[in-house]
């Protein structure tokens, strides 16, 4: 059996914890990693059509609307999983459209010293 055609660029692995601990969201993964995770660069990578902009029926982008954060946007309230793919936050501020797929989170807390990764839009 050929393990390589596996496709490996797919996150296999699943949060068995999720946890905020300060100001950071710590997740726990089945393979033993951990992903720490600020509320705030959480917040602002949010991927929802809101925050990103979204294409239209032309494929015409457009910029999303200017959003007032408030320090109520990187309060976590809750944590949902969406599937076998993702997280969906609830923030106090009410917001809560976008899902993070694990692959996403995993490059936010890789690089959390570089701007936020480009957006991996779901296919
Ligand atoms: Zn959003």
């Amino acid at each position: 059996m050929d393990n390589r055609s596996f496709p490996l660029h797919l996150p296999l692995m699943r949060p068995v914890d999720m946890q905020v601990i300060g100001t950071e969201l710590a997740v726990k993964w089945d393979d033993g990693r951990e992903t720490f995770v600020s509320l705030e660069r959480l917040r602002r990578a949010c991927p929802c059509a809101m925050c990103r902009g979204e294409a239209d029926l032309l494929g015409r982008w457009s910029a999303p609307p200017p959003q007032s954060l408030t320090a109520a946007s990187f309060v976590l309230r809750d944590i949902r999983m969406v599937g076998s793919y993702g997280l969906q936050p609830v923030w106090a501020d009410g917001h809560a459209t976008g899902i993070y797929s694990f692959e996403y989170l995993i490059r936010l807390g890789e690089s959390s010293d570089s701007p936020c990764p480009d957006f991996l839009p779901f296919s």
